[in-house]
């Protein structure tokens, strides 16, 4: 047994020689790919990032880099992609609507490529075959949210505090224009009000993801509604965290005085938060996988194949879509 686990790690620091190297340890150099994502200062997309970075190992040379959030900025990297001839690439875009211009650019330089996160609208990627999304379905996400405050709501009766029989509450919002945005916030409400509460919306905000800016919108909606919140809805994480923030300053989370607050994403210091007892819930929104499948992808693209549930390891619906499932996580 002993020999066996030995030999396994022989073979995977030869693994991790192999990615060092960029060759497939044969001294095959493997295809070069180029990955944009629209900012490295993005809690989620780090963690997309690095399930990027170690799902490359010994199979394809990824070339990472940063758009900062500016979408002329990533067209530029785009076109350096096409430059170096990279054999596929995968763009997280800063503005969803700009995927047909990377689509056309891809399309003249036959490199294949896969969104991934920021969802093209469907009318662009149909513009080429070789043309992937890799995310997870919004909606699902939403749903899942409010889920968690719908049984929250119905354990504990205290949570409406006027008694009205109404959740008032109020809502964080990412990104407007991000399909996580528009439909986290549409979805996590009609869960709660398709479990028959009757919901009254106090505030709503955007936050652009950040936890900072979700600190300082919240501290307004608690100077403007003070105890009339009963919820808070944060389309990610990051929002919910610093709602948080705002609520420890404002006397929430001790002495029995509580919000239930949920978020999406399952970050490191959300789960850190989960267990502190301050964060209600969350949604895992799988990082991982979705590294692994634009890897997948992106793997038998520049191979020059078409990308199938056997080669991929992941369904791929419509001929171009790859979902990864949403997870709740509460808790208990
Ligand atoms: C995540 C956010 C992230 C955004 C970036 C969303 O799916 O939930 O945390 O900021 O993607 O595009
Ligand atoms: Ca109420």
């Amino acid at each position: 047994m002993r020999k066996i686990i030995s030999g396994l790690v022989i073979g995977a620091l030869a693994v991790t020689a192999v990615a060092c190297s960029s060759n497939d340890g044969g001294g095959n150099s493997l295809p070069k790919t180029g990955v944009a994502i629209y900012k490295f200062d993005d809690t989620f997309m780090s963690s997309v990032r690095s399930a990027i970075t170690s799902a490359a190992e010994g199979k394809i040379a990824v070339d990472i880099v940063d758009s900062q959030n500016s979408q002329p900025t990533q067209n530029d990297k785009v076109d350096l992609f096409v430059s170096k001839k990279m054999k596929a690439m995968a763009i997280n875009p800063v503005d969803r609507t700009a995927a047909g211009v990377i689509i056309d650019k891809a399309k003249k330089a036959k490199i294949p490529v896969v969104f991934l996160n920021r969802e093209p609208l469907a009318d662009d990627l149909a513009k080429w075959d070789k043309a992937y999304f890799v995310g997870a379905k919004a909606e699902e996400s939403g749903s899942m949210e409010g889920q968690i405050l719908v049984d929250y709501w119905n354990a504990n009766p205290d949570m409406d505090k006027n008694g009205d029989g109404i959740l008032q509450y109020v809502m964080l919002k990412g990104e407007p224009g991000h399909q996580d945005a528009e439909l986290r916030t549409k979805h996590s409400v009609l869960a709660i009000e398709e479990a028959g509460i009757k919901v009254e919306k106090l505030a709503e905000d955007t936050a652009m993801w950040d936890r900072v800016k979700g600190q300082e919108k919240m501290a307004a909606f608690i100077a403007a509604n003070g105890d009339k919140i009963e919820a808070v809805i944060a389309n990610n994480d990051d929002m919910a965290l610093g709602a948080i923030e705002a609520l420890k300053a404002a006397g929430y989370f001790k002495d029995d005085k509580f919000m239930p607050v949920v978020g999406v994403d399952a970050t490191d210091p959300a789960m850190q938060a989960l267990k502190d007892g301050t964060l209600l819930g969350t949604v895992l929104n799988d990082a991982e996988n979705q590294g692994k499948a634009t890897v997948e992808l992106m793997k038998v693209l520049a191979a020059g194949e078409t990308p199938t549930k056997d080669n991929t390891g992941y369904e791929i619906t419509e001929g171009k879509y790859v979902w990864i499932p949403y997870q709740k996580v509460t808790q208990k």
